[in-house]
């Protein structure tokens, strides 16, 4: 089938945790290439959290976590660079590759797709004080030149890319894996940003499974943050679905990427996970 500029893309952000063994990673990777082979352009970014920390175990690294986020050495950063770009990433692109389609892996690092800018984290204090930390290797996008990925897409290639960058001054950093995929879908206008994670969606009461949100507009997430529905890795992801759409894509939808089965319902128009979209409030 033929694809072009106006082919739709799916951006997947397949989590580590999603990642539990390589039966479910090969069933998840060929529903991803089941949508290339209907005539849609693919794409995926991925994290590693569970591979960074076997890594770092075993060069015996012990990380400080500052409000969830690793503090990042130099010498963490490239355990982090060795799991995420050599272990996780060459293993996707070698499944794929294997399944018949021709991946290419990459950082944000490669044709400076994704320019980063070390981050500033400012933790507030009980005593209502904030101040700034310095979390070393730690990264936010600064931007994207979505140029080489619309090349490789446009001529047939399934781009897999790791959530690592360099900053301006050609620093590696770690930037974290739903924020940089929340960027590249927003850039490349995909028509879904898709994350894959560990649970069904976006939950009012995590406890509660009859309580899934099937579809949020953009302006009603903070509400959501600030009354602690939305915690933990659940803060990242609705941000970058936020970011994405805001940039560009149609829509965002987080799903269950240990039941391959929900991905084929995203182009049947089956109600599956929760959709993130603008809504006629939103500015
Ligand atoms: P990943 O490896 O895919 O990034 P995370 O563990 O970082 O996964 O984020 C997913 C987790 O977010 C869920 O397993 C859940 O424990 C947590 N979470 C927090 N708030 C919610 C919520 N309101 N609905 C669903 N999950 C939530
Ligand atoms: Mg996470």
């Amino acid at each position: 089938m033929d694809k072009d500029k106006n082919t739709p893309l799916y951006v997947f952000k397949y989590g580590g945790n999603a990642m539990v063994n390589d039966e479910l990673k090969d069933r998840i990777l060929k529903a991803i290439c089941a949508l290339y082979d209907q005539g849609n352009h693919v794409l995926i970014v991925h994290g590693g959290g569970p591979f960074i920390q076997r890594a770092l175990d075993r060069a015996e690294i012990t990380s400080e976590f500052i409000d969830g986020q690793r503090k990042t050495s130099a010498a963490a950063m490239k355990e982090v660079e060795t799991a995420l770009k050599g272990e996780v990433n060459s293993d996707l692109v070698g499944r794929i590759n294997a399944m018949g389609y021709k991946a290419v892996g990459l950082s944000g690092k490669d044709g400076q797709t994704v320019v980063g800018q070390k981050r500033l984290h400012i933790q507030r204090l009980e005593n209502g004080e904030q101040r700034e930390i310095d979390l070393g290797r730690v990264g936010n996008v600064l931007r994207v030149e979505p140029a080489l990925l619309n090349d490789l897409l446009e001529k047939g290639y399934i781009p897999v890319m790791t959530c690592i960058a360099q900053d301006e001054f050609g620093n590696s950093l770690n930037i974290n894996g739903d924020i940089f995929a929340g960027h590249i879908a927003g850039h490349l206008n995909a028509r879904a940003f898709v994350v894959l994670t560990d649970i069904d969606g976006l939950f009012r009461d995590v406890e509660n499974p009859r309580s899934l949100i099937n579809t949020i507009t953009l302006g009603k997430i903070e509400d959501l943050v600030k009354s602690g529905v939305i915690q933990g890795g659940m803060i990242p992801k609705m941000e970058a679905c936020e970011t994405a759409v805001r940039l560009g894509a149609r829509a965002a939808y987080i799903i269950n990427g240990t039941k391959p089965d929900q991905l084929t319902a995203l182009t049947t128009g089956g109600q599956i996970g929760t959709k993130i979209i603008y809504g006629t409030q939103d500015k």
